[in-house]
């Protein structure tokens, strides 16, 4: 068994119990790794770092009221607390000097992170609608940013109107109350994928080797599908968690890159599980469906997908994303092509020359 973390006095006995702890949305809940005893449960916002590492090697840890004590021996242990609780900084540095308004920052920080605490408890699905919008955009930013560095990006107007155009219909018509940006990059994979923030990314030569633009439309309605249901920014919240939240609420933008890693590790983040394509694809269809536009795209470019297989594993995220399986997702979307098409064929020309 590993060695136990941190040592807690109950401030009524002499008794040393060898202790662990672990945040909730509102307590430390200190407990006995031996048995998983609860020694106690401190609420978070009661609890504080009596001395400071500048006199004492290992800072304890108090809670008003109580004469009880934490000592986290372990530095990792301290780390994470100074971390996620502003307040317990002192854990591991010297306190910074903080005026009034850093201070009134840092409590608004402890109460939104509680949020976010228990939404990671409670699985990233509640995460994502409860980052506010404006982080998400400026999280989807980074990435794009990061991902599409050394990339070109087409800047043909009319085309661009146009896929944009139906990419905010489609998500109009889902509900959604945000703007979408779609950027085209020229060149490939041939690939698509959604980030944070209602950002789209489409590789030309999806566009080029599109057989008709219902298939463009289809992708183009999958990944808006992703875009609603918040897939990529739960996706990198259970990726890399507490820690992107809290660079992203403290404004630490420029470290948010540096947490996810460059284009490969982003990437692969950004891998969408099986249930995610499966929402995505379903309402993909059910939005074409909704306009009243054509919504066999979507499983005819899939079939267009099984004949030739990506090899690289920057074109496995995206809408490769191979599982589930892709005769599955196939036979889930398979419509009868029926109703308007999606790009009128002055868009469709205008979007075949985005990158001219
Ligand atoms: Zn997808």
């Amino acid at each position: 068994m590993a060695a136990p973390r941190a040592r807690f006095y109950d401030g009524i006995t002499a008794q040393v119990h060898l202790a662990d702890v672990r945040a909730t949305a509102s307590e430390l809940v200190i407990y006995r790794p031996a048995d998983s005893f609860v020694l106690a449960r401190w609420p978070i916002a009661d609890a504080f770092v009596l001395g400071d590492i500048e006199h004492e090697g290992v800072p304890s840890v108090a809670c008003k009221g109580s004469e009880a004590r934490l000592v986290a021996d372990d530095l990792e242990l301290r780390r994470q607390l100074a971390q996620l609780i502003p307040h317990l900084a002192k854990l591991v540095a010297p306190p910074a000097p903080a005026g009034g308004r850093v201070a009134a920052f840092a409590a608004t920080l402890v109460a939104l992170l509680g949020v976010f605490w228990f939404a990671v408890d409670y699985g990233s699905e509640f995460a994502a609608p409860l980052l506010p919008y404006s982080l998400q955009v400026k999280l989807g930013e980074s990435v794009y940013d990061e991902l599409t560095a050394d990339k070109d990006e087409c800047h043909g107007k009319t085309g661009l109107a146009a896929i944009n155009g139906l990419a905010n219909r489609l998500a109009h018509a889902a509900g959604y109350e945000h703007p979408i940006t779609v950027h085209v990059i020229a060149g490939g994979p041939v690939n698509a994928f959604t980030l944070p923030g209602g950002i789209l990314v489409f590789f030309s030569d999806l566009i080029d080797q599109a057989k008709d633009s219902s298939q463009v439309a289809g992708v183009l309605a999958h990944e808006i599908g992703h875009a609603v249901h918040y897939h990529p920014t739960k996706g990198l919240v259970r990726q890399f968690g507490i820690d992107l939240m809290l660079k992203l609420v403290s404004g630490g933008y420029s470290d948010v890159v540096g947490t996810l890693g460059t284009g490969g590790s982003l990437l692969l983040a950004l891998r969408n599980g099986r249930a995610f394509e499966r929402d995505a694809d379903a309402t993909g269809v059910a939005l074409l469906e909704k306009l009243e536009l054509r919504a066999d795209g979507i499983a005819s470019f899939f079939e267009q997908m099984l004949e030739k297989e990506p090899a690289d594993m920057a074109a496995a995220t995206g809408i490769w994303s191979s599982h589930p399986p892709t005769a599955e997702r196939i036979a889930a979307t398979k419509r009868l092509p029926v109703g308007r098409p999606a790009f009128t064929d002055s868009e469709w020309r205008a979007l075949r020359n985005v990158c001219k």
